[in-house]
């Protein structure tokens, strides 16, 4: 049985607040276009890119399933919706929700490279340093946590939790 800590551990205080920096940060660069991994990328995504607010940038949307239903990440990743993109020449700055062992980033990144983009930058909410299994940070970072299990904000367990606004961690509790 797993249920969510009493309090976020991230609240939508500090989320906004986050967002607004990277906004800053991100905005300086110039991306042509952002690539988002659903699902769980689409909330910050949506709350992000309305931030930048450039005419010019472009959205589209990828997935990337390395996960199940669980919590465990299977190693492998599958990555559909590049075929339809335009990608050669341009500046790409993916984002998605967390960076955990780092497979699906990497994944995403080395399938992008192969397309030609003249730069690939990188966006997660959530980076878990501690979970790191291949080599690859991220460009721009919301928050570093632990290595414990999160959902809200777009981050679910088994598809539930989504839309919870902050973030919340999840404990596996005994004998309930
Ligand atoms: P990685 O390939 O880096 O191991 O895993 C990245 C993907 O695993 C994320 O895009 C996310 O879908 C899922 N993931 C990793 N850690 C968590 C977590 O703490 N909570 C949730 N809900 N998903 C996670
Ligand atoms: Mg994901």
């Amino acid at each position: 049985m797993y249920s969510l800590s009493e309090k976020p551990l991230i609240s939508r205080q500090q989320i906004d607040e986050r967002l607004e920096s990277l906004a800053e940060e991100i905005r300086g660069e110039d991306f042509d276009i952002i690539l988002s991994a659903l699902t769980g990328g689409f909330i910050f995504t949506a709350d992000l890119c309305r931030r930048i607010a450039c005419p010019k940038l472009q959205i589209a949307f990828i997935k990337a399933s390395s996960y199940g239903n669980g919590m465990e990440s299977s190693g492998k990743v599958q990555i559909s919706g590049l075929e339809s993109l335009d990608i050669k020449g341009k500046a790409v700055l993916v984002i998605d929700d967390i960076l955990d062992s780092g497979r699906t980033m990497l994944g995403i990144k080395e399938a992008l490279l192969a397309l030609e983009p003249s730069k690939v930058k990188t966006c997660v909410l959530l980076d878990k340093p501690a979970r790191r299994a291949v080599n690859i940070e991220a460009d721009y970072v919301g928050f570093s946590i632990g290595n414990e299990f999160v959902v809200g904000y777009g981050l679910d367990y088994a598809n539930e939790f989504r839309t919870y606004p902050e973030i919340w961690t999840m404990r596996e509790t005994y004998g309930q």
